[in-house]
């Protein structure tokens, strides 16, 4: 198959690669929110949007909005992006294609207005890393991320302060806030996972993205001597732990779509010829439905409790979080299914395990996301990366997307 807008997909993929080059840690793409080098991203990313002769503006928050106004005043807006901050040590695509491809998105209409108007969203705040929270940019356009200005960061400047050393100004964080009609958002984002390029496929289209669960394990039991105590008459807090820790993978293997992972484990007091005494373990659970997660918890805690009594170990569990699944819009969903099978293109519906800035935005108006082939299922790491045909076929089925939506009038159905 000959690749669509080769020029354009080459342009995308140099511009990824430029602004990898600005980072706060030279040799590594590191830029987390507000840091200096993003007014270098910004400057680039502005230089495109005038070329297309799109309106400019970085908010109170931070983030680029970039628009391309549509037929008429009150033509709703259709909101296209991802995040511009990056993890420390990251690699080049993770949010900043799905920034960039908003941006050739514009130039492939060459000129001509749709019946609603494109803004090209590059959000200042995604990963968390800053600040320990995360979604900042997005929340923005909500008006509710006014609680985060008072967080600090590990030098203890308070968020607000960061705004203003940026050049921003805190007070104005309501302007930032979504006013009039919004059509929707699309988010084109690297996979991060290796489930496209098992199936051997170059995008696939978001069902939802999976809601979780993170808990706190502490199993106690008592420490004593590994050599003189029976074993009948042992305490193991990290024997309960490792039932518990197979039991949850069994768990997930049994259950479609389910993912459960122990990441974390701390076992005390940790020596060799002692028994442990207690362990604190974590529990991070996943599934696109909350039914089908909040139905595994409480037999997965129960199996844990269970696994305890029977060596005489007490368990303390303590929620940490709990996210609920958000699904994609499904006539966006639809229409990314048409635009790829008119681009000649395999389309299938995966699961996004990650959270999304598209997360946020769905609170707000319908939103879809693309996936894009994660070779080697690598993010989050400098050897991540894309490779060009999917890049091109992303772009091939955003920009059908585009005329899809526009051929149904700006979906007044909404
Ligand atoms: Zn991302």
């Amino acid at each position: 198959m000959t690749i669509p807008h080769p020029d354009l997909t080459q342009t995308v993929l140099d511009a990824c690669h430029t602004l990898a080059g600005f980072t706060t840690t030279p040799g590594r793409i590191t830029r987390t929110f507000l840091a200096p080098p993003t007014h270098d991203v910004h400057a680039f990313l502005t230089g495109w949007a005038q070329r297309l002769g799109m309106t400019i503006r970085v908010d109170a928050a931070g983030n680029l909005r970039c628009r391309w106004e549509g037929n008429g005043p009150n033509a709703p807006t259709l909101y296209l992006g991802s995040h511009l901050d990056t993890v420390p040590n990251a690699g080049a695509y993770d949010g900043i294609l799905g920034v960039v491809l908003g941006f050739a998105l514009v130039e492939t209409l060459g000129g001509r207005r749709l019946p609603f108007a494109l803004e090209v969203l590059g959000f200042s705040e995604e990963e968390g890393v800053r600040y320990g929270a995360s979604f900042f940019g997005s929340l923005a356009l909500l008006g509710t991320a006014g609680p985060m200005l008072e967080l600090r960061d590990a030098g203890g400047q308070a968020l607000r302060d960061a705004l203003t050393e940026f050049g921003l100004d805190a007070e104005a964080l309501p302007s930032a806030e979504i006013a009039g009609n919004a059509l929707g958002y699309l988010e084109i984002h690297i996979e991060q996972g290796p489930v496209l390029e098992a199936a051997g496929q170059s995008i696939g289209v978001v069902e939802a993205i999976a809601g979780q669960n993170r808990l706190d394990l502490t199993f106690t039991g008592r420490a004593s001597h590994a050599g003189t105590t029976p074993m009948l008459l042992r305490r193991d807090a990290l024997a309960a732990a490792a039932r518990f820790v197979v039991a949850a993978e069994e768990l997930a293997r049994s259950t479609p779509g389910l993912v459960a992972t122990v990441g974390m484990m701390d076992v005390k007091p940790g020596a060799g010829n002692v028994i442990p005494g207690e362990v604190r373990c974590s529990l991070d659970i996943r599934h696109a439905r909350d039914e089908v997660r909040l139905a595994a918890l409480p037999g997965l805690l129960a199996s844990a409790e269970q696994f305890a009594t029977e060596r005489g170990v007490t368990l303390a569990v303590t929620p940490k979080m709990e996210v609920q699944a958000t699904p994609m819009h499904p006539q966006f969903r639809a229409l990314l299914h048409q635009a790829a099978a008119d681009a000649g293109l395999a389309h299938p519906e995966l699961v996004s395990g990650a959270g999304h800035d598209a997360m946020v935005m769905a609170a707000r108006m319908p939103a879809a996301m693309l996936f894009v082939r994660s070779p080697g299922g690598l993010s989050h790491h400098p050897d991540e990366a894309v490779l060009n045909e999917d890049v091109a076929d992303a772009l091939a089925v955003g920009e059908r997307f585009l005329h899809l939506l526009a051929a149904e009038g700006g979906m007044h159905g909404l």
